[in-house]
């Protein structure tokens, strides 16, 4: 048997194992009776060990370096292997103790976390997030770093970014980003009353699917269910399932998350499948895969001509709510910039402002320049000046969101590159789709699929997220593709 056969079984083993897990995942979240959580979280526990054992053994080790030594191996395997290695040398890198001690601080994080922002009480946080800053720098020592420890934490979730880059980067957005929001805030603001009518829920679930099924989700490797929070889980490149929430007095609610989830579902289902559990068949990064969710979701879904083919159905199916709406009014309705205070629910400028303030201070904790005690008033005075909203309370304020209690410290920025990369990436395939705008007016997305299916979804990790750009788009990363974009859609919005 040729080395690399024998690795090619054993990493499909891990993914066997990793995946179980990932089903334990969606059924917590789906199905499990409400007591179930107990033990739920133990056997979890003991399947994430038992992958990452089998992932990090020595024999693991030695298979791979004797892969590596092969000399028959094609372009795509060598690439498979010096990836699986540097993943590898990574994971060793923790020893078993810190890994549990990590373990356990982050889920009496996540404990705190949850009682302080239900009794909107910061101090009952403050203590465990203190010591996962912490850990998360002992982290970076161990790893290693050249110049400032957060850029390893980034290099977690996107290979190759550092704190360089989104620095000039989002300095850049944010110099455009405000002004142009203080233009729009300052003029007359479009109607969206309509929003907010009663919007029966089992219309709305098959509203959402019509629209899934068109985009090219495949229901045969595919399927959709409620849940609290919406998410897009992969069990193999044929078990893609996708979730979303419905509220019947915010339509946008459940259209936006189907869209959104049905981008990152169609980035799973195009992964190469030959590639199961190698790194050729998974996905290029964190921000590569937002930038499939918000391609849909903000190019397709937010533009004119693809509610000039669903805007028609909608109002056959919610006649009484529609009534007095023109089609001009509800694109202009679902396109307004209105400040907020909530991440998730921000608009697609606003989004970038809360973005940056969570990455200004992450950094600043990475680098030991902010006291724990400190954060909240750190965070309220950077949304004033930034979003010029005054922050109420924690709940609503440093206590929004649920990553740092997850010890998630670097995965803030993948959200914003993402829709950086998908203006980039949507610019290149409008200049190679021959006139993809009708396609999107008939409800036709199969050319835009299959650009994207070549292009982006088929290579995996064959690429690093700069070279898969480079490669698509014949340049690195440049945000000027969006801040474009957003003038122009926003001056349209905002126009007579
Ligand atoms: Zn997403």
């Amino acid at each position: 048997m040729r080395k690399y056969d024998e690795y090619v079984k054993q990493m499909g083993r891990v993914a066997d194992v990793y995946h179980a897990v990932g089903l334990m995942h969606w059924d917590t979240e789906i199905y499990m009776p409400s007591g179930g959580g107990i033990f739920r979280s133990r056997q979890i526990g003991t399947m994430t060990g038992i992958a990452h054992e089998m992932a990090t053994s020595t024999e693991m080790g030695k298979l791979l370096d004797d892969v590596l030594a092969s000399d028959d191996l094609s372009e795509d395997e060598r690439r498979n292997a010096e990836l699986s290695k540097q993943d590898y040398d990574k994971q060793v890198k923790l020893n078993k103790e810190f890994v549990e001690k990590m373990a356990s601080a982050k889920s009496r994080a996540f404990a705190n976390w949850t009682k302080a922002r239900s009794e909107d009480n910061f101090a009952i946080f403050s203590d465990s997030l203190e010591e996962l800053i912490k850990l998360k720098r002992q982290e970076t020592e161990i790893r290693g770093f050249e110049n400032e420890p957060y850029d390893t934490l980034l290099d977690l979730y996107e290979p190759g970014l550092r704190t360089a880059f989104l620095d000039s980067t989002f300095e850049s957005a944010k110099e455009q980003i405000v002004p142009l929001i203080q233009n729009l805030t300052s003029r007359e603001q479009p109607r969206k009353d309509f929003l907010s009518r009663k919007y029966d829920k089992d219309k709305q679930w098959s509203f959402g699917l019509e629209i899934l099924k068109s985009m090219g989700y495949d229901m045969s490797t595919g399927r959709q269910d409620i849940s609290a929070h919406p998410f897009t889980i992969s069990l193999s490149p044929s078990d893609v399932r996708v979730t979303t929430r419905i509220d019947e007095h915010d339509f946008l609610n459940m259209t936006w998350s189907c869209i959104h989830e049905g981008g990152h579902a169609l980035y799973e289902q195009g992964l190469a499948a030959d590639q199961y559990g190698l790194p050729l068949g998974s996905a290029a990064s964190l921000s590569i895969h937002e930038s499939q969710s918000r391609l849909w979701e903000n190019h397709i879904g937010r533009s004119k001509v693809f509610w000039e083919k669903w805007f028609p159905v909608l109002q056959e199916k919610f006649p009484d709510n529609l009534i007095d709406v023109t089609l001009d009014e509800f694109y202009k309705g679902i396109n307004t910039i209105t400040p907020n205070l909530i991440r998730t629910e921000a608009d697609e400028l606003h989004y970038h402002l809360h973005v940056i303030v969570r990455y200004e201070i992450e950094r600043a904790c990475m680098n030991g320049d902010v006291e724990v005690d400190a954060l909240p008033d750190l965070w309220n005075t950077k949304y004033k000046e930034y979003l010029n909203v005054d922050v109420p309370s924690n709940a609503d304020g440093i206590l929004q969101d649920v990553h740092w209690s997850h010890g998630s410290f670097g995965y803030f920025p993948t959200y914003s590159l993402g829709s950086f990369y998908a203006a980039q990436f949507f610019e290149t395939a409008k200049n190679s789709i021959a006139g993809i705008e009708n396609q999107v007016r008939d409800g036709n997305y199969s050319q835009l699929l299959n650009w994207l299916r070549t292009n982006i979804h088929a290579p995996g990790r064959k690429y690093d997220p700069e070279d898969l750009c480079k490669q698509v788009t014949g340049e690195p990363l440049n945000v000027s593709y969006y801040m474009d974009y957003a003038k122009r859609k926003f001056e349209g919005v905002y126009g007579s």
